[in-house]
């Protein structure tokens, strides 16, 4: 069963790393961070974890639209 731990997020991997202690943000951070380091280490893989989306340079529409 596996419940509780950060699986590896490079294709084909299985490997999981566990958080002793769920509730607590040490564990879960730490469990995390061991994931991230094998994923470069073992497979040179760099997971873009930025949830935040690439900022797309837009000019903002504009409603007000003068006529003169
Ligand atoms: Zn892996």
């Amino acid at each position: 069963m596996r419940s509780g731990g950060f699986p590896c997020r490079f294709a084909g991997c299985e490997r999981t790393f566990r958080v002793e202690d769920q509730s607590s943000m040490a564990a879960l951070a730490a469990s995390s961070a061991a994931r991230t380091q094998h994923e470069i280490e073992d497979h040179g893989y760099h997971h873009q974890s930025q949830p935040e989306p690439q900022r797309m340079p837009y000019v903002p529409r504009r409603t007000e639209v003068r006529r003169s």
